[in-house]
């Protein structure tokens, strides 16, 4: 049986930083603290991956924690980039170095990494699974995985084909639930009916379940005004049952405190507070132009225009927020364009409009967006045409 400790997991996709348009740049000296008050509470859980803060995660989970801490003081999970790689040889070949950057001889658990349709067919046809299956074998990782972005049909097809998977990792939040771009809610009953466990990436939606739109934010603190918005969002999907781990990324403490606050006394909803959750559900759908959650797979996979897509979307979202609230903070429309503003031309960052249609981020974003139609819908009218007016 292995201790798995508290049911929250760190998420090493968003360790702290500098600066946000760094994300290699990793505080290491903040990194080093959040690890020190997780496992102090308990907590051992830590999720990476070879891309993540463009390699650097990994390297500084081996420094901050391998190197500080008992082996069965924490459980480490880290990812195959079968997406990313060329050739079937660099399976061998990156998991080495993984295990060199992490400073260890077996991981816990192993996943691939953003498995759909594409990366599925050249998993079959490079033997993925097989490689998985001889490593667990040898003794270099407890557990593997899959961490999908597809369909609830995809995935029950992945699972009947390949009943050797030990777990599954699915996006899942209350939004997502019934979101029929990503059908949250269908796909973990796949998982159950396989019997097989559940580990929930982005139970926040990218942090956007962290800060509601105000009159979603007003309904949950009339009804508990001491829970943050992002509890209840981790009380939605951490207590249900089948689950066995939560990721969240905590780049600030006082997120981390808040998580720890909310796993050490986890309670599911109420049914007042699932009612709540619905209302809560048709807010954001109406202030939500486009359902970004900021991951940035879609730059990091070299969008060829060097366009911040994930920026501009965060634009438009914060427009649409502004519109829609009497009470938006330091935001308005004339700060966001000049932002838009600030991204492009001052960081030399590709203008929407000199998109090329090549898709080469819609096959990577695991949203399913129709970034190219968003972009040329939203972000060139809205944002870039503003500027050239200005
Ligand atoms: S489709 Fe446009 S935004 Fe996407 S990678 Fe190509 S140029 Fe960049
Ligand atoms: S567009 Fe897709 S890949 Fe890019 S940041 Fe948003 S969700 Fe992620």
């Amino acid at each position: 049986m292995i201790d798995f400790g508290k049911p929250l997991g760190m998420g090493c996709l968003r360790l702290p930083l500098f600066d946000e348009k760094e994300p290699e740049n990793i505080d290491m000296e903040k990194a080093k603290k959040h690890i020190d008050i997780f496992q102090e509470n308990g907590y051992k859980y830590y999720d990476t991956s070879y891309v993540y803060h463009k390699g650097n995660s990994e390297k500084a989970l081996g420094t901050l924690l391998v190197d500080r801490y008992p082996r069965d003081a924490y459980l480490i999970s880290t990812k195959m980039p079968i997406k990313w790689m060329t050739k079937p040889e660099q399976m061998e070949l990156h998991f080495q170095e993984q295990l060199d950057r992490l400073h260890l001889d077996c991981i816990d658990f192993y996943l691939v990494h953003m498995m759909e349709r594409e990366t599925y067919t050249r998993c079959e046809k490079w033997g993925a699974i097989e490689f998985l299956k001889q490593k667990r074998a040898e003794g270099k990782f407890k557990e593997f995985g899959v961490s999908v972005h597809d369909t609830p049909e995809f995935l029950e097809e992945v699972l009947t084909t390949h009943p050797e998977i030990d777990f599954v990792m699915l996006q899942i939040n209350y939004v997502d639930w019934v979101n029929p771009s990503i059908r949250a809610g269908e796909s973990y009953k796949v998982a159950l009916k396989f019997g097989k466990p559940i580990v929930v990436m982005e139970p926040c939606k990218g942090g956007t379940l962290a800060s509601l739109p105000e009159k979603a934010s007003a309904l949950m603190k009339a009804y508990n005004p001491d829970a943050s918005e992002a509890s209840w969002a981790y009380r939605f999907v951490a207590t249900l049952p089948g689950v066995r781990m939560t990721l969240a990324g905590m780049p600030d403490t006082k997120f981390l405190e808040d998580n720890l606050k909310t796993f050490d006394d986890l309670k599911p909803l109420n049914e007042a507070e699932l009612k709540i959750i619905d209302q809560v559900i048709e807010i954001i759908n109406e202030n939500t132009v486009i359902p970004c959650t900021g991951c940035n797979y879609c730059t990091e996979n070299g969008c060829p225009q060097n366009i911040p897509i994930a920026d501009n979307f965060g634009l438009i979202n914060d427009m649409k927020r502004f519109e829609n609230s009497s009470n938006a903070g330091n935001i308005n429309r004339v700060n966001i364009q000049a932002d838009y503003y600030e991204s492009w031309v001052k960081n030399g960052a590709g203008p929407a409009s000199s998109c090329i249609a090549c898709k080469k981020c819609e096959r990577i974003c695991p949203q399913n967006l129709p970034i190219v139609s968003y972009l040329a819908e939203y972000v060139v009218p809205l944002l870039e045409n503003w500027q050239h007016k200005a």
